[in-house]
C-alpha cells in the first residue's frame, strides 16, 4: 500500500496565534509560557488536521517559533560567539537574540529561502564546536505520538544543506561537515530510542547546480549516517525543483527514502522513467503543490502516479506534495469575499491534505474507489473555463498581438535624454527619493478606519490629500528635484494594484510566512489581468497640481507585481507578465497625457525571481526585461524620462539585463555594498542614468553630508557625473519623520556640495 505523507504544515496559526504570541512576549506583554501554550495549540490543530484526513506520515519539528533553520543552528550547537552561550541547551532569550538581535550582539543574517518568499537565518560556521543543544525536536516528537497515538515522522534540516547555506566557514567544507555528522547521528540514535521509524531530511541543495566537490558532501553525509545502526530510516527529501545533474548522487546514496518535487516541471518525471529507480528506496513523490494555491487536477495527478507506479512498487510510495505547506495559507473557506468561481479553484494548505488523502486511496483502491471525488475535481475545471472573471478575451488577443515594436521606446536613450533635460531642466546631480514617506501611525489608523467604514470616503481622501500636501511642501522646503507624492495611500506596492486590477484578488486571512513573525498575504493572480480604470491618475495628478517641481508617477512594475503574488499555472509566467505590463502601459499613457513628466516603475522583485537553476536564468531575464519594456515604450514620449527602481546590489550578475530594461533612471541600493557597484561600474560600461543610494534607509542614523558627499565622489570616478543622481537606497515608508528630514536635508546639501566642487566638464 501507498502511504500519504506530508512534508510540513503551516505553522503561524490559522489566525496567526503565533505571531501575535511572539510579539507581546517581545515586548513584555506576556510570558515564555503564553508562547508555549500558544504554539503547543498550533501544533495539535495541525497534527489532528492531518490524521482526522488519514495522512500516514504525519510531520514534527516543522514547527518553529522563528525558523527552521535558526532551530537547527541550535540543534546543533552552531551558536556565534557574540551570544556569549554556554549553557547545555539554547534558551528562549539567545533564540530571539540570534533572530533578532540584541544589545551588543547584532542578529544572524536573513535571506532568501531557495525562490520562495520565506528569510531564513544564515548558520554561522565560526562559531566553535557543534554540539546537540536543543530538545525541540525530541520534545515535539512525543508530544506528537502522545497526541496521535502513533508514531510521526520528524524532520531535520540536513547537513549538507545548512553548510551550503550558511557563511563565514573556517576550512573546507568536508571538514565542518565531520564536524556536525556526529550531532545528527546523535539526534538520530535519539529518535530512534524514542520510537520513530522514519525521519525525513531535507536536502534542498540537491536541486541546485553542485560541483563535483559539493555532491562528495552528500555521500560523506549519507554513508556517514547510513553506517549507525542505531536510527531511524532515513527519508533524503528534495524539493522546488528537479534533481537533474544530481540525480545519481541523490539515488546512489545510502539511504532508505527519496522524496522529489514532480510538480515544478517534468525533468524528475522523465529522468525516473528513463532511469527507474532502486528496488530498496521508498519514492516520496511530491505530486500536489506545495507552494501555489491552485487546486490540483486529480485525473492528471492519478495518472501521474499510476505512471510512477511502472517504475517503483506502489508500496514503496509515498504520495505527498512537492514541498512543505509552510508556503501555503491555512483555509480557502476562510474567504468569504473572494468570487465563488475563483474559490472553486483555490487549494491552500488545508485543500491540500484531503488531495493527498485522496490521491493515495485512489492509488492503492483504484480510481472507482474515489470516482465521486474525481468527479467533482473535474467539474471544478470544467466550471473554471467558462468564467468570465478568470478568462477575458479582448486581454488575451492584446496580449497575443503585440510586435517586436511594442517593446521599445521611439528613439534610443541617447536622443531621449537630450529631449528630457530640455524639458526637466534639472541640475547636475538631481536629487530625488525612491517614493514613499513615514507610514505614521495616524496614516495607519485612517486607514484602518477607512476600511472599516468608521470614517466615509470623503474623510479618507481628504486626509490622503492633506498629507501629500504637507509631504510636498516639505520636499519643497529642504530643495528636493524631482518629487514623490508619498505614496500614504499604499499599504503595500502590489496590494494597492491587486485591488484596481482585475483578474487579481487580495484575500482576508490567507496569510504565509514571510520570516519570523512577519506574514505577508501575496495577492492571487487568478486569471486574465486587465485594468478597468485608471488607478493612481487623479492622485498624482493631484500632487504635481501642488507643485512647479516635476512629480513622479508612482507604479509597481509587471514582474514584481507578478513574483510577489501567487501566479497562475495555466498559462506561461511571461504571458501573465505581458498582461500586467500592458495593463500598466495605459496606466503610464494616462499619467503622461495628465502633464506627469517621471514616471517611476517600480522592479524590486526582479532579482529574487532568477531561478535555482543557472541555464534557466537568461529565459527568465529575457522575458522579464521584455515585460518591463512593454510596459514603458508604446506610447510614450522621449520627453517622458521612465525611473526604476531595486533594492539589491548584487548587479554585477544582472547588469547587462537591467540596462537592458532601458530606464532613463534607475536607482538602487548601494550605501551597503558601495564596492561591489563601484566594480559593476568599472566592469561594465553602463550608460543609463542612476541614482546608487547614498544612504542607508535600514539605519535609523541621520547620514552625515560628508559621508554622501565622499560616496558621490567615489561614483563620480568611475562613472560620468552627468549620469549621477542623488537618493535614499529605498523608500522612507517604515522610518520617523524625525530622522527622515534631517537625512534628505543632509542629502540636499551633499549634491550642492558636489555640484559646488565639481562643474560638470571639468577633470
Ligand atoms: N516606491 C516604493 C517605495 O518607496 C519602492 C519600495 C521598494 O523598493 N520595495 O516604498
Ligand atoms: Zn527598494
Amino acid at each position: 500500500m501507498a502511504q500519504s505523507s506530508l512534508l510540513g504544515y503551516p505553522r503561524i496559526g490559522r489566525n496567526r496565534e503565533l505571531k501575535r504570541a511572539v510579539e507581546r512576549f517581545w515586548s513584555g506583554k506576556n510570558q515564555e509560557q503564553d508562547v508555549l501554550n500558544t504554539a503547543s495549540e498550533i501544533r495539535k490543530a495541525a497534527w489532528t488536521f492531518q490524521d482526522k484526513h488519514g495522512i500516514d506520515q504525519i510531520p514534527v519539528n516543522d514547527f518553529s517559533y522563528y525558523d527552521h533553520v535558526l532551530d537547527t543552528i541550535c540543534l546543533t550547537g552552531l551558536v556565534p560567539q557574540r551570544y556569549n552561550f554556554n549553557d547545555s541547551k539554547v534558551d528562549i532569550e539567545t533564540y530571539f537574540a540570534m533572530a533578532r538581535g540584541a544589545k551588543g550582539q547584532p542578529a544572524l543574517e536573513l535571506t532568501k529561502w531557495f525562490d520562495t518568499n520565506y528569510h531564513y537565518l544564515v548558520p554561522e560556521f565560526d562559531a566553535g564546536s557543534p554540539k546537540l543543544a536543543s530538545d525541540k525536536p525530541f520534545n515535539e516528537y512525543q508530544e506528537a505520538k502522545k497526541e496521535l497515538g502513533k508514531t510521526p515522522k520528524p524532520v531535520l534540516v540536513g547537513p549538507v544543506t545548512l553548510i551550503l547555506l550558511g557563511k563565514s566557514h573556517t576550512k573546507p567544507l568536508a571538514e565542518h561537515l565531520a564536524d556536525l555528522l556526529p550531532i545528527y547521528a546523535e539526534a538520530l540514535s535519539k529518535f530512534k530510542e524514542l520510537g520513530a521509524e522514519w525521519v525525513q531530511i531535507d536536502e534542498p541543495t540537491l536541486v541546485e547546480d553542485r560541483t563535483e566537490e559539493e555532491r562528495s558532501l552528500y555521500q560523506q553525509a549519507y554513508a556517514g549516517l547510513a553506517s549507525q545502526s542505531n536510527r531511524p530510516k532515513i527519508m533524503l527529501q528534495t524539493y522546488f525543483e528537479s534533481l537533474n545533474g544530481n540525480w545519481d548522487t541523490a539515488v546512489n546514496l545510502p539511504v532508505e527514502g527519496l522524496g522529489l518535487d514532480f510538480v515544478r516541471n517534468d525533468e524528475n518525471r522523465a529522468a525516473l522513467k528513463q532511469k527507474g529507480f532502486p528496488a530498496d528506496k521508498v519514492l516520496g513523490a511530491g505530486v500536489v503543490n506545495g507552494r501555489n494555491v491552485w487546486r490540483s487536477n486529480l485525473n492528471d495527478k492519478l495518472s501521474l502516479l499510476e505512471e510512477i507506479a511502472e517504475t517503483v512498487d506502489k508500496d514503496r510510495i509515498w504520495v505527498q506534495p512537492s514541498s512543505s505547506l509552510l508556503h501555503l495559507p491555512h483555509d480557502v473557506q476562510m474567504e468569504e469575499k473572494l468570487d465563488q468561481d475563483v474559490k472553486n479553484i483555490l487549494a491552500f494548505a488545508q485543500e491540500r491534505v484531503e488531495e493527498v488523502a485522496i490521491l493515495t486511496k485512489g492509488l492503492n483502491e483504484g480510481r472507482d474507489a474515489v470516482k465521486s471525488e474525481l468527479d467533482a475535481n473535474a467539474k471544478v475545471f470544467e466550471q473554471a473555463l467558462k468564467s468570465t472573471q478568470i478568462y477575458d478575451a479582448k486581454t488575451q488577443e492584446r496580449v497575443a498581438s503585440v510586435s517586436e515594436s511594442d517593446f521599445s521606446r521611439k528613439s534610443p536613450f541617447r536622443e531621449r535624454i537630450e529631449k528630457q533635460k530640455a524639458e526637466l531642466k534639472l541640475p547636475d546631480y538631481p536629487t530625488t527619493t525612491i517614493g514613499s514617506f513615514p507610514q505614521t501611525k495616524e496614516v495607519r489608523s485612517m486607514r484602518a478606519r477607512w476600511k472599516k467604514g468608521s470614517i466615509s470616503d470623503q474623510e479618507y481622501w481628504d486626509f490622503m490629500r492633506e498629507r501629500t500636501k504637507e509631504v510636498i511642501k516639505q520636499q519643497e522646503e529642504i530643495g528636493l528635484d524631482v518629487l514623490a507624492h508619498g505614496e500614504f495611500e499604499r499599504t503595500d506596492m502590489v496590494e494597492f494594484f491587486a485591488e484596481k486590477l482585475e483578474g487579481m484578488a487580495v484575500t482576508e486571512h490567507a496569510w504565509v510566512q514571510s520570516y519570523g513573525s512577519r506574514c505577508v498575504r501575496p495577492p492571487i493572480i487568478f486569471g486574465d489581468v486587465r485594468r478597468p480604470e485608471p488607478m493612481t491618475v487623479d492622485m498624482i495628478k493631484f500632487a504635481q497640481d501642488q507643485t512647479s517641481k516635476p512629480m513622479k508617477g508612482m507604479l509597481t512594475g509587471p514582474v514584481t507585481i507578478l513574483n510577489w503574488s501567487f501566479e497562475r499555472e495555466d498559462i506561461p509566467a511571461h504571458q501573465t507578465s505581458n498582461q500586467i505590463a500592458l495593463a500598466l502601459l495605459d496606466e503610464v499613457v494616462d499619467l503622461q497625457n495628465a502633464g506627469i513628466r517621471v514616471i517611476q516603475v517600480d522592479e524590486p522583485a526582479l532579482r529574487e525571481g532568477l531561478p535555482l537553476r543557472g541555464r534557466k536564468g537568461k529565459d527568465y531575464l529575457d522575458w522579464s526585461v521584455r515585460s518591463f519594456r512593454l510596459s514603458t515604450s508604446t506610447g510614450v514620449d522621449d520627453e517622458t524620462q521612465i525611473h526604476t527602481h531595486m533594492c539589491y546590489a548584487e548587479f554585477n550578475e544582472i547588469i547587462e539585463a537591467i540596462e537592458a530594461l532601458d530606464a532613463d533612471v534607475i536607482s538602487v541600493e548601494n550605501s551597503r555594498s558601495h564596492a561591489e557597484l563601484l566594480q559593476a561600474f568599472t566592469d561594465h560600461k553602463y550608460e543609463r542614468h542612476i541614482g546608487p543610494g547614498v544612504y542607508d534607509v535600514h539605519s535609523a542614523q541621520v547620514p552625515d553630508t560628508e559621508d554622501m558627499v565622499e560616496m558621490l565622489r567615489r561614483t563620480s570616478a568611475v562613472l560620468p557625473e552627468e549620469q549621477i543622481w542623488v537618493n535614499p537606497d529605498c523608500g522612507l515608508k517604515t522610518r520617523g519623520n524625525e530622522e527622515v528630514w534631517p537625512s534628505l536635508k543632509n542629502m540636499v546639501d551633499a549634491a550642492k556640495e558636489i555640484r559646488a566642487r565639481q562643474p560638470v566638464g571639468a577633470d
